[in-house]
């Protein structure tokens, strides 16, 4: 069961001057000017409904990229009998024809689909070209590559048998069809959530977000490109819903693999218990979710200023903050504030903001005007607020762009509102506690959110690194000791939250895998 050894996919530079930024600006330009129109893609068919939604980049919001085709009732109940006609065979095909496919879109990917990969994502979600080329290309590479290593390893382990009497682990995909329903903050979140199910031999129906179809489209070409089969892999766009209702209220519905909101996640739970009262199911659907975070940086006052401040600045602001692992409440001891906040204003200061082709642009736009709208209207209480004082950045400008400065609140007491709340952007907020309270604030910290997604740790003494590690033990699935929360890597960090953060379940894991197979134990007796 040996398959090609994965190994993380190198970041390209994109440094002056080199080819490699010469031609995905030129791919840039090209897609920026040309008009997409992106269809339902069910079986083998693309439709075309003619009921469009337009696309614009969040740095350039007047400017059209295209339209997408919203699908109706009648193409999601298509998109589910198609899906499930594909299953026959593809249930059946062999797993390693399967990772075969997988491992051929890793290397369109990096290779031919590289530039167009990289453009769609930076005009649609408005990435700069490192972010860009970490996710979109060099992260999706480690989802397909990965997974078909952990792959070989879940089909590898047999039961033993003994004398007279053969065990056998019969691998199968779930009975039914996977709907997968991914967000705009990941390109490779949204291919891989379709991906990793349909791997392990079930037939998908997929749900981009709105904000994110036009590069999910280049993602549906690869997989085309790849040889995944039609129908295996069915992406429909429109209200969602709409599309949820239907999909989660068929028979065949048989597990969700989701990222985005908690709310959206909590009411998914409720369709699916409310169905399984009724009997509607023939097996208990898997619910697979990375939901929300409010991730925490902890500094003890044994820690290094510097690299606090480089944590806070590179985990809360780049990417602009919409990371569920963003950085997004600190915790600073006295002693240390005034050198933390020198050195994170000096790194602020020379961060460029504006549109995402110019690689210089550290902070580029939030994804749209209601990001925006939500975003600015938090930084206008906090500058009201007697509890909070807006220490650094606080402006914003949604002329051209949905533009929000990297932006720091201080907070009087540690359960100010936006030490507790997801606001998913360019805004941290820091609550300095005496050096003493340094017990009390991890209590604190573990009881102010729901979340319990990414956080990190920074102290030189060791007694103290286990006490907190001991102390917030639940309170992050991805815990970072000396390094900012931020920026898992697929086969080093396997990532995902437990509490209101999801189902932890590991994005590019076995552990992901496996909830995709339901399997047969088989006996035979000679
Ligand atoms: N895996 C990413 C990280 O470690 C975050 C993904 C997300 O925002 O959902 O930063």
């Amino acid at each position: 069961y040996k398959v090609p050894k994965a190994v993380n996919e190198p970041v390209l530079a994109y440094g002056k001057g080199s080819k490699e930024r010469e031609s995905l600006l030129a791919m840039y330009k090209k897609m920026y000017n040309e008009k997409a129109d992106i269809p339902l893609y069910i079986g083998s068919e693309q439709i075309k409904t003619g009921d469009t939604v337009s696309m614009h980049p969040p740095h350039d919001h007047q400017h059209e990229l295209g339209v997408f085709h919203k699908a109706d009732k009648k193409h999601i109940e298509k998109a589910i009998d198609t899906a499930l006609e594909a299953r026959k065979k593809w249930a059946k095909m062999p797993w390693e024809s399967r990772a075969a496919i997988f491992l051929k879109a890793a290397d369109l990917l990096v290779g031919p689909y590289r530039d167009r990969m990289n453009a769609a994502t930076m005009l649609a979600q408005s990435k700069n070209m490192m972010q860009t080329e970490i996710d979109a290309v060099c992260e999706l590479a480690d989802f397909f590559r990965f997974n078909v290593e952990f792959m070989s390893q879940i089909y590898a382990d047999q039961p033993i048998s003994v004398e007279g009497i053969w065990n056998r682990m019969q691998y199968r995909p779930l009975e039914g069809f996977v709907y997968a329903v991914t967000p705009f903050n990941f390109t490779s979140i949204a291919a891989n959530l379709p991906a990793a199910p349909a791997m392990m031999g079930n037939v998908v129906v997929w749900k981009p977000a709105e904000t994110q179809v036009y590069s999910a489209q280049v993602i549906m070409e690869i997989f085309m490109e790849a040889g995944v089969p039609p129908g295996v892999i069915n992406m429909v766009t429109g209200k969602s819903s709409m599309i949820t209702d239907i999909v989660m209220n068929h028979k065949d519905f048989s597990g969700i693999h989701f990222t985005g909101s908690t709310p959206v996640f909590n009411s998914f739970w409720e369709t699916i218990g409310n169905n399984i009262k009724k009997g509607l199911y023939r097996s208990y659907p898997r619910i697979v979710g990375e939901t929300g975070g409010k991730d925490f940086v902890w500094m003890h006052h044994t820690a290094d200023a510097k690299a606090v401040a480089t944590a806070l600045t590179r985990g809360a602001f780049e990417f602009q903050g919409q990371k569920c692992s963003a950085a997004s409440r600190a915790y600073i001891p006295k002693s240390k504030w005034a050198d933390v906040r020198k050195f994170m204003e000096a790194d602020l200061k020379s961060i460029k903001m504006g549109s995402p082709e110019n690689p210089e642009n550290f902070v580029n736009a939030v994804i749209d005007k209601r990001a925006f709208d939500k975003l600015c209207g938090y930084i206008d209480q906090a500058k009201k607020d007697k509890d909070a004082e807006v220490i650094i950045g606080g402006n914003y400008d949604g002329s051209k762009g949905y533009f929000i400065e990297p932006t720091v609140i201080l907070a009087k007491t540690p359960k100010y509102e936006t030490m507790c709340t997801e606001l998913f952007g360019p805004v941290l907020t820091v609550y300095v506690y005496e050096d003493k309270d340094w017990k009390e604030i991890l209590e604190i910290m573990d009881q102010t959110s729901i979340y319990a997604l990414t956080g990190a740790i920074f102290s030189q003494d060791r007694y103290v690194i286990d006490y907190a590690t001991d102390a917030l033990e639940n309170s992050a699935g991805n815990f970072y000791i000396n390094d900012k929360p931020t920026g898992a890597v697929v086969g080093q960090q396997p990532f995902g939250g437990a509490r209101g953060s999801g189902t932890n379940d590991k994005a590019g894991s076995v552990w992901n895998l496996l909830r995709w197979i339901s399997n047969r134990t088989i006996k035979e007796n000679f």
